[in-house]
């Protein structure tokens, strides 16, 4: 490899193409540990571990991935193409190991982290797979369960993936039902009786947790939550039932106008809401 290589979404994809062929990766579902193994790994192992995902550069050569055990299958095979893009990056083997805290978050603070995170969805949802699909079944919450069950990748993924296909036009945002950061301490404050109306019991409101896409990076940040209730889609989460249509977002200081797609669901015994923006006005 000549010094001059450089180290961008081009070359990673090339690295992933190399790699399907290898495999002669035809269809879908993607057999990860088939790459992993082509690539050089030696072992892909599942233990108690508090990161996503840990890779260790054998000494010799290869490499041997941990997995958080805890993790749903989807996340894990997410996790197995994070670590396989580390090691495409020139000069892995002489960390000592890859400590994964954040994995499929897409944060472009650390540039690495965000490369391996794009090289994991690609080899995850190879692109001559993933846009032959796409366009079939379009964007929308059919689309989204159609392609996860394909690929057999996660519900948050596959929609990166997706709005991927042009972050001019799409977003999404990852919802919770929680308290606002705010409210916490009042949850365990003692209230004297009689002083019940002073100070309200705290709600449980939708928060933002994750936002992607905004052409270049998420400026909705994390744990914020509408200045009043979007009640279109604040009936579509208490339903549990999806919802399109347009929406116009308050959240303090700026307002997002968006075709929505609302969906619903509860992951480890939590409720939260994936919503697909389309044609989003930001001001
Ligand atoms: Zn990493």
């Amino acid at each position: 490899m000549s010094l001059k290589t450089k180290i961008d979404k081009a070359y990673i994809l090339n690295k992933a193409q190399e790699l399907f062929k290898l495999a002669d990766i035809e269809k879908t579902p993607v057999n990860l540990k088939l790459l992993a193994s082509l690539a050089g790994i030696k072992d892909v192992i599942e233990d108690d571990i508090e990161e996503a995902g840990n890779l260790i550069p054998n000494k010799g050569s290869g490499a041997t991935i941990v997995l958080r055990e805890s993790d749903s299958a989807e996340k894990k095979r997410f996790t197995i193409g994070h670590e396989i893009t580390h090691t495409f990056l020139p000069g892995f083997e002489l960390k000592e190991q890859f400590r994964d805290k954040n994995i499929g978050k897409f944060s472009l603070k650390n540039e690495v982290e965000y490369l391996c995170d794009y090289g994991a969805s690609e080899l995850l949802m190879p692109s001559f797979l993933f846009e032959p699909l796409f366009k079939k079944y379009g964007y929308s919450i059919d689309g989204l369960l159609v392609l996860a069950k394909a690929f057999e990748s996660s519900l948050e993924a596959t929609a990166i993936k997706m709005v991927m296909q042009n972050q001019e036009k799409y977003a999404l945002i990852q919802w919770i039902h929680d308290y606002k950061p705010a409210d916490e301490g009042k949850l365990v404050q003692n209230v004297l009786p009689g002083f019940e109306q002073l100070c309200p019991k705290p709600e449980k409101v939708l928060r933002v947790s994750f936002p992607f896409g905004f052409k270049k990076d998420s400026f909705v940040p994390k744990h914020k939550s509408l200045k009043g209730d979007c009640q279109l889609l604040k009936e579509s989460f208490d339903k549990k039932e999806r919802f399109i249509g347009n929406v116009e977002m308050d959240f303090e200081g700026f307002t997002i106008r968006t075709k929505i797609h609302a969906h619903p669901y509860s992951y480890g015994g939590k409720e939260r809401m994936l919503t697909l923006l389309e044609d989003y006005k930001i001001n």
